[in-house]
This record gives C-alpha cells, sequence and structure tokens, in this order.
C-alpha cells in the first residue's frame, strides 16, 4: 500500500515561519505531528499597536510592506495541482491569518526594518562560510543582512563586510522554477497541444513585480504539480541562493571597493561560485546544473524584459548575460549529468530562451497595453 500523496506542503525554508507558534488546532491534520517552531524577531508584540507619538511612515511603504510580509507568510502553505476544495479551504484561513499577523508587524518592519536572517539564509551561508572557512579566515567576519525588497538580488559592499539579500530573492526562485518545472512537465507530456505551455505568460506577473510597485499578494499564487516536484524547485532555490551568496562572498574577498573592481572580477566571482558549489556535497551534481543553467537563463529574461520596457535602449546587458553563461559550461564541464536530468534541464533552458526571444521581438504597443492592465490589475491598495 503506498501512502497518498499530500496536497498541500508546508514549506519548511519559508520565511516568517512564527504563524506555527499560535496553535491552531485544524493545522494539525495537515501536519499530524505538530508544527516545527521558528521565532522570528521581526516581532515582539502581538499584536502590534502603533505607540501612541510614534511616527506614522508613508502609506504606501506600508501598504508595500503589508502585501510582501502577507504574500512570503501566505507562501509558507502550498497548493499542488491536486488540492481540492477542503485545502482550498485550509489554505484561504493561512491566507487570513497570514494577513492578521502581516497587519500587526508591518509598521514595526517599516520604521525599524530589523530583520532576522530568514533560516534558508542562515543555512546557506554557514555552509558558504564553512567551505571557505580553512582557505579564508577572513569569511566569518562578513555579515549578511536582509530587507523586503521586491528583487532578486544580492550585494556586497567590501568596505563594511556587509552582504546585502532580499527575502524575496528566495521567493522568486522558488516561484520560478516551479513555473519553468510546469513548463518542463507539459512539454515532455502533452507536446500535442500547442497551447500547454504559456512559459511567457506565466512568468511575466512575477517578472514585473521587479519593476512596478505592485501589490505582491495579488500576483497569481504558484502551485506544484507534485510534492516531488516542489521539493525539486525549492533544492534549485537553494543552490541557486548560495551560487549568488558566494558569487558576492569572492567579491569581499578578492575585489577592492565597488569602483575599483577590476573588469574580469565578474568572471571570476562566478567561477569561485561555481567551485564553492561542487565543494558542497549537500547539493546533488545534477541539481547543481540544472539549478546554475536556469539561473543564467532566468537572469537573461529579466535582462530581457528591462530592455524591452526602457524601448530597447540597453543592448548591451543581454550581451553581458551570454558571456556569463558561456562561463557555466566551462566551470560545469566535470558533471556528469544523467541523461533524462540533461533532457529535463534542455527543456528548461529552452523554454526560458524561446521567453527572451518572444521579449525581444515583442510589439511594443502591446507591450505597453500589457503593462498598463498589469499595473491596475496589482496597484497597491488597502487588502482584504
Ligand atoms: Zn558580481
Amino acid at each position: 500500500m503506498t501512502a497518498a500523496q499530500p496536497t498541500l506542503i508546508f514549506d519548511l525554508d519559508g520565511y516568517f515561519f512564527p504563524l506555527v507558534e499560535r496553535d491552531r488546532p485544524q493545522w494539525q491534520s495537515v501536519w499530524p505531528n505538530g508544527l516545527p517552531r521558528y521565532r522570528p524577531t521581526a516581532t515582539s508584540a502581538w499584536p502590534y499597536r502603533v505607540p501612541p507619538g510614534a511616527e506614522v511612515p508613508p502609506e504606501r511603504d506600508m501598504m508595500r510592506t503589508l502585501s510582501i510580509v502577507h504574500a512570503m507568510l501566505r507562501s509558507t502553505l502550498v497548493l499542488t495541482f491536486d488540492s481540492g476544495e477542503e485545502d482550498l479551504r485550509h489554505f484561504k484561513e493561512w491566507s487570513g491569518t497570514a494577513l492578521e499577523y502581516a497587519r500587526a508587524v508591518t509598521h514595526e518592519l517599516v520604521t525599524a526594518p530589523q530583520f532576522d536572517v530568514p533560516f534558508w539564509a542562515e543555512v546557506f551561508d554557514g555552509m558558504v562560510k564553512e567551505s571557505l572557512r580553512a582557505t579564508h579566515p577572513r569569511v566569518d567576519e562578513i555579515k549578511l543582512i536582509v530587507n523586503l525588497e521586491p528583487r532578486i538580488y544580492a550585494r556586497s559592499y567590501p568596505e563594511r563586510n556587509e552582504i546585502h539579500i532580499s527575502a524575496l530573492t528566495r521567493e522568486y526562485f522558488k516561484t520560478l522554477n516551479l513555473l519553468v518545472w510546469q513548463h518542463v512537465w507539459a512539454e515532455v507530456t502533452d507536446r500535442c497541444h500547442p497551447a500547454s505551455s504559456d512559459l511567457l505568460g506565466r512568468l511575466l506577473p512575477h517578472l514585473l513585480s521587479l519593476f512596478y510597485d505592485v501589490d505582491f499578494s495579488s500576483l497569481p499564487i504558484p502551485r506544484a504539480r507534485t510534492i516531488e516536484v516542489f521539493w525539486i524547485a525549492s533544492r534549485y532555490a537553494s543552490i541557486q541562493l548560495t551560487f549568488m551568496l558566494a558569487h558576492e562572498y569572492a567579491h569581499i574577498l578578492f575585489d577592492g571597493p565597488q569602483d575599483l573592481r577590476q573588469p574580469d572580477s565578474e568572471r571570476r566571482a562566478d567561477r569561485f561560485a561555481y567551485q564553492c558549489l561542487a565543494q558542497l556535497t549537500d547539493f546533488k551534481p545534477e541539481d547543481v546544473w540544472t539549478a546554475t543553467r536556469w539561473l543564467m537563463q532566468l537572469i537573461s529574461v529579466e535582462r530581457a524584459l528591462g530592455e524591452v520596457l526602457a524601448n530597447g535602449t540597453d543592448r548591451n546587458r543581454s550581451r553581458h548575460s551570454v558571456r556569463r553563461q558561456a562561463i557555466t559550461f566551462d566551470a560545469l564541464a566535470d558533471i556528469e549529468v544523467p541523461h533524462w536530468d540533461g533532457y529535463l534541464e534542455a527543456v528548461g533552458s529552452a523554454g526560458l530562451k524561446m521567453v527572451g526571444f518572444q521579449l525581444n521581438s515583442m510589439d511594443q504597443a502591446h507591450l505597453n497595453e500589457y503593462v498598463t492592465s498589469y499595473r491596475q490589475q496589482h496597484e497597491l491598495h488597502h487588502i482584504g
């Protein structure tokens, strides 16, 4: 007898997992052995109230933070393709609790942004430090600072020994990997159907949120095909984040201040990040292969979108990302990728490449129209 597949998944690497601290018996059915406990320091009071006389920040900042925190909390519960009515009911309830919590902490997060380093960042940062400690004792001086900017981003400040990373980066990676997997699956199982996968259409709402100030929690909620697919997407996100962190570590360890960087410092940082991943036995080589290949494709899709949104005024950026992809082949040349994994990776990469072509050949008027309606649909407003 095989156990039934769960149709709702808890994302244990998710940020802001504090809801579970409040015992909610209805979740016991979803998570029979009790929920894991994870305490953030972002909130010290429940419920949070604006202290008398405290400064009230601009409403737009409050709304943006509220929408981001709500979406991040909500996404710790993941729907699958098989989720039924009952699951949806659970999900909506979870979303409501997430909103309640988000309302309670938003003012605090806007006025005194003291973000806990998310669990995943702590783990990956620890792994990178561990692998470098023997050769680069300075690593322990490097500090990770987390913010809630809606960007896929990590940036190093060598003069301060700091790496800044957005907590949303993992959120984006998780979502984008899930969507690429949906595309891969549709291509592999349902090839005859021409409309089986509209990868560009699925990616756009998320990618546009990197360029426009929108209500994050109104974006489409991605579902995982199965729990395995969710785990794979989550693993890829881990590898991609580790790559980004290691890349920034290289800038701090080997480069001087930002403005004095050598022209080849990006290449060196990428190579260093690949070496770092190769040393980390937590990751399977075939996963490293696919996750970093897709990462490079995703970066170039993001750049292509930036170019078309700027009316094609910045062509250099995509040339740069093509050069960057060339390093991947070289750096990962020793990895033996099983045929089936290699095939699935290629289907995903080809899909992302196609998205880049579609973006580059998109009719400007059509895109403008799409963006206008997107911004209306996801305008920041009071939630709930
Ligand atoms: Zn760099």
